[in-house]
């Protein structure tokens, strides 16, 4: 490239970048995703490194964010609001540790802060004599907006400051500065955000694309009774400008901020170490799905304020902290079409076919779109750029359509009239949202969802039989229902090309050999609609077979501890149809033990007689199928969700999620695997005590004061 060629392009990404700026900081409606922003910003960076003649000084990489928004008054911060340099793995840490310690010399000793990073917006509080007197957003890191007026309608926002708690070493409690400048995030949980696209999906009006955005376009409102709406929340960690003293750490700013009343994140920590700095980032990234917030990082922080002081910052970031960055969850991407599946209970679902996307180092070519209506609120079209997020086990979904990129070629989607594989025409039942196939039990597309989920690990675990396997047997009419599995034999595969005769005796083997899985297996093959494991296991250790459950009304099962009415109602009408009446009698003729093993689990003791568990979490040791197991082997019962009658949770390592805040919520206690042992150990005569340690132990530590 010519010097003229690298000027040109060097500009053409700073008009990019300026105008994705503008469209996600000013108008909380970003066109692209963060993965391709960062890209653009990546490249000019590098650019501007290898020819430091093309930087200019109003370029992107010199300065945060976007300049104010005309719609709110302008507020100059008398401490610059900064970012964050990023880190995509640990050597990109220990390079930063490295520099660090090369500008404060090779002898200084570091100590971290680690704090999660939750995705929402940068603000400043300014207090004046203990009252919030205004707030303000990030703006370009000089100039904010003034947003006092939504920010007032945050609960979490002190709006006086308290003496909530006492220093160490003092009796008083602590008097709050005459001036000071918090610093924080406001950000929205996940489910507070999915609600409230829910809402704005049904009054026609844009979703948002994520809970950052959602935040804050929620604070950016020009009517503050739109905020006050809004489910916001507000967490602080750091400090502006102070008349008085200033903490002398971050780990001592981060309890100053509490003991003044700020809400603190409870999951900050202070490290001497490095390495295990990391290991909590580690940690953090591998619990990120059990979290009732974003996290796109982990935030890690020199903890002396003297060294922060004398590290200082380069452009726009700070030299003595550093984003941990998590991989990526969303893109952008083309939706190219939107193809209807059928499931093995009829239910009709759409699914967008998309131009191939990179998430988080998978590509992704299909995603989720739910149902109709959700299609249909969102106003998804064929042809529309969408955001598709890819987050742990769930299928990866389009969270909606980016409107502003479109070009007026886009198809609006309308569920077919008849069923894609049969022809039946579909039906939806009033109060629902899916449409259904009503073709039941004879449809070949739910014929083969059933045995697909009948053979599957979770249920019957039929080796060597997967998709391809059910496709084949369905499409030339050897099986229609699971029971025809075990009719299989080896004439059915003569002359069928790939199925030689090692293959085929493999094959009938391993079905033969499912004969005989436990009883919660088989109830869980049979697909009852809300019948995943546990529930399973539960019917299986109080009814002991298959008639016996049948027989079962809805009433008996609802009586069951961890079953609700929904599931009872659904057992009860599953074994109610005549076809599945027939199915299990088939199921006995063809050899199948429909009982439990005689019995499955021997009764061991009643040391947990009366208690229930729920169960969270990776144990140490035993898989949550094991726990369970020894749970009801000892007379106690496991529930799948947290309630009143819960006696114990009990959790693995580093518990998180909804379970343990329900738990916490709920005053129950924690209780670990060894916990569990110990109960069942050391009484089984009675009810075992339960263990020395503290029940909430799992619970946040409380931090040490100043
Ligand atoms: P950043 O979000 O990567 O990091 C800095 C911010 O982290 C701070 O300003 C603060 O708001 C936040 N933070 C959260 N917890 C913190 C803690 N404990 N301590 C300190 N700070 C904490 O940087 P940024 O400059 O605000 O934004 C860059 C991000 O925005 C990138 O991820 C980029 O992809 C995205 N972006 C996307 C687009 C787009 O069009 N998609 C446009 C602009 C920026």
């Amino acid at each position: 490239m010519t010097a003229d060629d690298l000027a040109c392009r060097a500009e053409t990404l700073r008009e990019q970048i300026r105008y994705h700026n503008y469209r996600y900081y000013v108008l909380d409606d970003p066109v692209v995703s963060d993965a391709e922003y960062d890209a653009l910003l990546r490249e000019l960076r590098a650019l501007e490194e290898a020819h430091p003649e093309l930087v200019t000084p109003d370029s992107p990489t010199r300065r945060v964010g976007a300049a104010p928004g005309e719609q709110f008054a302008r507020v100059q911060h008398s401490v610059p609001m900064l970012s964050l340099a990023n880190a995509f793995d640990e050597e990109g840490m220990r390079a930063w540790r490295d520099r660090a310690l090369k500008l404060l010399g090779d002898d200084a000793r570091l100590a971290f802060v680690d704090e999660p990073k939750i995705d929402g917006l940068a603000i400043t509080l300014t207090y004046v004599d203990g009252v919030l007197v205004r707030g303000a957003t990030r703006g370009d890191g000089e100039t904010g907006e003034d947003v006092t007026a939504n920010l007032r309608t945050i609960p979490s926002v002190p709006l006086r400051l308290g003496s909530f708690a006492a220093l160490e070493g003092e009796q008083q409690p602590y008097a709050p500065p005459a001036r000071i400048e918090v610093r924080g995030e406001v950000y929205m949980r996940i489910a507070d955000f999915q609600h409230l696209n829910e809402q704005l999906a049904a009054a026609g009006e844009k979703v948002a694309a994520n809970p950052r955005n959602a935040a804050a376009g929620s604070l950016r409102q020009k009517d503050p009774s739109v905020t006050a709406r809004r489910p916001l929340r507000f967490f602080a960690y750091g400090i502006g400008q102070i008349d008085g003293p200033r903490p002398q750490s971050q780990w001592g700013l981060l309890q100053f901020l509490r003991a003044l009343g700020f809400p603190v994140n409870q999951d900050a920590r202070r490290f001497d170490d490095f390495d295990d700095a990391l290991a909590y980032c580690r940690e953090w990234m591998a619990r990120r799905d059990d979290l009732e917030y974003e996290v796109d990082g982990m935030v890690v922080k020199i903890d002396s304020i003297a060294q922060q002081e004398e590290l200082g910052a380069v452009g726009r970031d700070p030299r003595w902290a550093i984003a941990f960055k998590f991989p990526a969850r969303e893109a952008t991407s083309r939706l190219l079409d939107i193809v209807v599946n059928v499931g093995r209970t009829g239910v009709i679902t759409p699914n967008a076919v998309i131009a191939a996307v990179n998430i988080g180092g998978v590509t992704v070519r299909n995603a989720s779109l739910h149902n109709a209506d959700y299609i249909a609120e969102r106003d998804i079209r064929i042809g529309d750029y969408v955001t598709v997020k890819r987050a742990g086990d769930v299928i990866p979904y389009i969270i909606g359509p980016i409107v502003a990129r479109r070009d007026g070629s886009e198809r609006p989607w309308t569920m077919p009239a008849t069923c894609p594989v049969c022809g039946t025409p579909l039906e939806r039942p009033t109060g629902e949202v899916a449409y259904r196939c009503p073709n039941f039990g004879i449809c070949p597309a739910q014929i083969t969802r059933r045995i697909e989920h009948f053979v599957s690990r979770g249920a019957m675990d039929i080796a060597g039989v997967g998709e391809k396997q059910v496709q084949l047997f369905v499409e030339r009419g050897w099986v229609q229902d699971v029971a025809d599995l075990y009719l299989l034999t080896a004439a059915h595969f003569d002359g069928v090309e790939g199925y030689g005769a090692k293959r085929v005796a493999n094959l009938l083997a391993a079905i033969e050999e499912s004969k005989n899985r436990p009883l919660h297996r088989l109830i869980i093959g049979l697909g009852i609609r809300f019948v995943g494991e546990v529930v399973a296991q539960i019917l299986a250790d109080r009814f002991g077979s298959l008639d016996a459950l049948a027989a079962a009304s809805a009433a008996e099962i609802d009586a069951l501890e961890g079953i609700g009415p929904a599931i009872a109602a659904s057992v009860a009408e599953y074994f109610a149809r005549p076809e599945e009446q027939a199915l299990v009698e088939k199921l006995k003729r063809v050899g199948v033990r429909t009982t439990a093993a005689g019995p499955a689990i021997a009764p061991r003791g009643e040391s947990l007689a009366g208690l229930t568990f729920v169960i969270t979490g990776t144990l140490p040791s035993l898989s949550r199928e094991q726990a369970s197991a020894l749970i009801l082997a000892h007379g106690g019962k496991v529930s799948g969700s947290v309630s009143k009658k819960t006696s114990y949770l009990l959790a693995g390592a580093d518990p998180g999620g909804t379970k343990y805040n329900k738990a916490q919520e709920l005053g129950i206690p924690l209780l670990d695997e060894a916990g569990l042992l110990a109960m069942i150990g050391a009484n089984d005569s009675g009810h075992a005590a339960p263990p020395a340690t503290d029940s909430t132990t799992g619970a946040p530590q409380q931090l040490a004061l100043l």
